[in-house]
């Protein structure tokens, strides 16, 4: 991986997140989900997000009187989840320091807001006494950063803030003897004629094509 020159996109990082560099912030945050953003950008801009709102969070949160401390973050994970978009653990032997995750399904172009929004609700875990869950102080921690940073944060988050795979594409080939998935957006040679290939996994010929419908609204955790 090489040296972190994108640090510097974010200069002077939750600041811009008030009211006067939201523009800036987000465009700059959109201006890296363009493309498809591999594993370790994805990594990378969450790293970034992190440091550059997290101090702020942190001094929002103690001076509106939270019990607030930023946990020294051990690690930020991407994760494959549809069902949990974000997560903040907090090992019992040591209150100290926390892991992060993240679903890489909330990295596309077009969803710097509802990323950060995720980002921000594990940091607020990240901030708060363990137990706190999503109590009492959670939901103020929440008002207080919605309304001074012009977030949108909310204890479950709504099922369009990922790109999930059911909702995007519209095939999906499944192989009935690994069971390994395929997604697909529109009906190619695999979906039209799935009998001409192979599973790269297995190597068997077993597929089953599906017409994916489009799914009710379900909301994800964080
Ligand atoms: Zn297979
Ligand atoms: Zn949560």
């Amino acid at each position: 991986m090489p040296s972190n020159p994108q640090t510097e996109m974010f200069p002077r990082g939750g600041v811009l997140l008030a009211a006067s560099g939201r523009r800036e912030f987000l465009s700059a945050t959109e201006t890296r989900l363009r493309g498809e953003p591999l594993l370790w950008e994805k990594r990378l801009l969450a790293r970034d997000l992190i440091g550059s709102i997290g101090p702020m969070l942190e001094k929002i949160l103690r001076e509106a009187g939270l019990p607030a401390r930023l946990r020294r973050i051990v690690s930020v994970r991407i994760t494959r989840g549809v069902r949990e978009y974000g997560s903040c653990n907090i090992p019992k032997a040591d209150d100290s320091e926390c892991r992060l995750a993240f679903s890489g399904h909330l990295f596309f172009e077009g969803n710097a807001e509802a990323l950060i929004d995720v980002v921000a609700h594990e940091l607020l875990h990240a901030c708060l006494p363990s137990r706190e869950g999503h109590g009492v102080d959670f939901h103020r921690g929440m008002a207080l950063l919605n309304e001074k940073l012009g977030l949108h944060i909310q204890v479950y988050s709504e099922k369009s803030a990922i790109r999930q795979s059911e909702s995007l594409y519209r095939y999906k080939v499944v192989c009935t003897a690994c069971r390994n998935e395929f997604y697909y957006l529109r009906a190619g040679a695999v979906v039209r004629h799935p009998s001409r290939y192979r599973c790269a996994k297995c190597g068997k010929n077993a597929f089953k094509v599906y017409r994916i419908l489009p799914s009710e609204k379900e909301k994800g955790s964080v």
